[in-house]
């Protein structure tokens, strides 16, 4: 048995995490690095490029975690306090007059002076509009310190750092309104094969429907990404070292199909006529055939043709190759290890991503992993993953890598 996730070689074939480390080396020689500076709403999916350091406390002052009563807690003897003033958020209070207490509402600055908020819920307004407090209080309660999330100063975000809403959130409380974000990547998508045509026209002998362009395409752009559509290529060297010349200003051409070592391998021809190739088999399942090369400079990554094969490529290599062309530090996909709900009784010689999903809190896969099969993923919530050498019976750990996670 192979030790879980030991890194090496299965046979002739190459471990996945070799493959990827080998890619992230790649990425790194050629950094995207151009910037740009783009208003707050418009960085969702960028990649930062400059330090977020906060220019303020968060909170600038401390304000009350609850509707209710500033005091000092000294103050509170048993006998009901008067209300001298009433604080409001977004108001300015007037420091607190000795003996009294404040009416405040959460959010509101905590009077100079006060130490404490107790809650409406454990106040009593008297008749003579005094209020008497029914439990004990602590210094300190339900007061928001200044500065708790962030201080002046602070590293909040650094550089490579993916933006989502949250962040983008963040860099609103901080006060930015505009933030320094890497440039958008550019990504030409191509699909090789005689047998494809678009989804719309009719079927002929032979054909089947482009899948992969779609979803590809589709993928790219939610990864914040422009997408450069190539369409079909012809299994055709002419139109193979043609196509690929056209497209200079990407910073990837992304192929699927015709990476199989087989008669059809143009892309492979024209990467080494004109360029360099470098074909690995992979030892992951799907997906064994994987090129990485350049044509006349530009970077060309070649997945395996079979849609679910395009899918757990893309996934476990190319997203991570272009989140750190990008300057990405965390590429690699999350995975959380969770009990099989099956039975796995043949080892394989190849790590497996199984398309499955979680019930009951273990996994479950589809009943056809056939890696043309591309419902499979369709059905699935994530990509388990049973490693090369393994059995496994039900209740024995497997990793799972959710797909909402390398979706976006
Ligand atoms: P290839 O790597 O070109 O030998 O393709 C492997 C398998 O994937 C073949 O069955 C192809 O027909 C299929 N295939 C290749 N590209 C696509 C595509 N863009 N959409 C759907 N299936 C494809
Ligand atoms: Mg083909």
């Amino acid at each position: 048995m192979n030790p879980a996730g030991k890194p090496g070689k299965t046979g002739s074939l190459m471990a996945v995490e070799v493959a990827l480390a080998r890619l992230l080396e790649m990425a790194e020689a050629s950094p995207i690095r151009e910037r740009e500076r783009l208003p707050l709403a418009q960085v969702e999916g960028r990649v930062l490029a400059e330090d977020l350091i906060s220019t303020l406390d968060l909170p600038p002052w401390p304000n009350s975690a609850m509707d209710g009563y500033a005091l000092r807690v000294a103050d509170w003897t048993g006998t009901p306090l008067v209300v001298s003033q009433k604080i409001f958020a977004g108001q300015a209070p007037e420091p607190l007059k000795p003996g009294t207490c404040a009416r405040i509402f959460t959010g509101a600055p905590v009077p100079a002076g006060a130490d404490c908020v107790e809650m409406q819920e454990n106040a009593e307004v008297q008749a003579d509009e005094r209020v008497r407090f029914t439990e004990a209080m602590a210094v300190g309660q339900n007061i928001r310190p200044q500065g708790q999330e962030t201080t002046v100063g602070e590293l909040i975000l650094s550089v490579g750092t993916r933006l989502g809403p949250i962040e983008q959130g963040l860099a609103a409380s901080l006060g930015r309104a505009e933030l320094e974000v890497i440039r958008k990547v550019r990504v030409a998508v191509l699909s090789t094969g005689d047998e494809l045509i678009e989804p719309g026209q009719a079927l002929g002998p032979g054909q089947i429907y482009n899948s992969n362009r779609v979803l590809l395409c589709s993928w790219l752009q939610r990864l914040g990404y422009e997408v450069i559509d190539a369409g079909i290529l012809p299994d055709n060297l002419e139109t193979t070292r043609a196509r690929l010349g056209e497209l200079k200003d990407v910073d990837l051409i992304l192929s699927t199909g015709g990476v199989s070592v087989g008669e059809a391998d143009f892309l492979g021809i024209a990467l080494r006529e004109e360029g360099e190739l470098t074909l690995w088999k992979l030892g992951i399942k799907p997906g064994k055939p994987l090129t990485f090369g350049h044509f006349r400079g530009v970077p060309v990554i070649g997945l395996p043709g079979n849609p679910a094969s395009t899918l757990v490529t893309f996934a476990l290599l190319a997203r991570p190759y272009l989140l750190r062309r990008q300057g990405v530090k965390a590429v690699e996909p999350l995975k959380f290890q969770v009990p099989a709900g099956f039975d796995w009784p043949k080892p394989g010689n190849r790590r497996e991503y199984l398309r499955g999903r979680l019930e009951n809190g273990r996994a479950i896969i589809y009943k056809n992993q056939s890696s043309g099969v591309l419902r499979s993923a369709a059905w699935a919530d994530g990509l388990v993953e049973v490693l090369e050498d393994r059995t496994l019976i039900e209740g024995d750990f497997v990793g799972f890598i959710p797909l909402s996670d390398v979706l976006g």
